[in-house]
């Protein structure tokens, strides 16, 4: 698809990771469309499947990252676990679990716009392009990266300096506890 298709998506993934950071949630944000087969479609064209950002805090759940929340609801939308011809959008790189879950829900193409040279599925631990693996979703890297990096560090900013949710039992100024650039997403 052309680069215009893929910014109106990814600014889209950016309005669900803006949802996260306001819920106290570290901010990301995923969409899942139908690839449309002309690949000049214009985004009008694509069927959205699934959209959602991180609530981790809010479900008290390890595995509430944007990606899962997103496949849930395209799994159900299409009424089936292969998601073909499908360009899942999110604003940093998918952890390890995100990225297993991508390629086992055949996912075709993943755009991200931030890396994650920490601990990323896919620059750090090669599952998008692993041998053993089946299934090699085609990767898009660096879309809207400046977008993508600033919710992140400006989330993280707010926090420390006062603006962000105090934990039950937590201490503001040692919650983020060097989570800096996303130990969670
Ligand atoms: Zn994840």
């Amino acid at each position: 698809m052309n680069a215009a298709f893929d910014e109106f998506f990814m600014r889209m993934a950016l309005r669900e990771a803006e949802k996260a950071a306001a819920d106290g949630e570290v901010p990301t944000g995923c969409v899942i469309v139908e690839e449309p087969d002309d690949p000049d479609a214009i985004p009008a064209m694509a069927r959205i499947l699934g959209r959602a950002h991180n609530q981790t805090e809010m479900l008290s759940d390890a595995t509430a990252h944007a990606e899962m929340l997103a496949l849930s609801s395209a799994f159900a939308a299409r009424g089936n676990w292969r998601l073909t011809r499908t360009r899942l959008y999110v604003t940093k790189e998918p952890c390890p679990m995100c990225a297993g879950a991508i390629v086992l829900a055949r996912i075709g193409t993943v755009v991200w716009g931030l890396d994650d040279p920490k601990r990323g599925g896919g620059t750090t631990f090669n599952i998008f392009g692993h041998p053993g693996i089946n299934h090699h979703p085609a990767i898009v890297r660096g879309v809207l990266e400046e977008q993508c990096r600033d919710v992140i560090v400006s989330f993280f900013r707010r926090r420390r300096e006062g603006g962000g949710i105090i934990q039950p039992g937590g201490n503001l100024n040692n919650y983020d506890g060097g989570q800096h650039g996303g130990d969670a997403d």
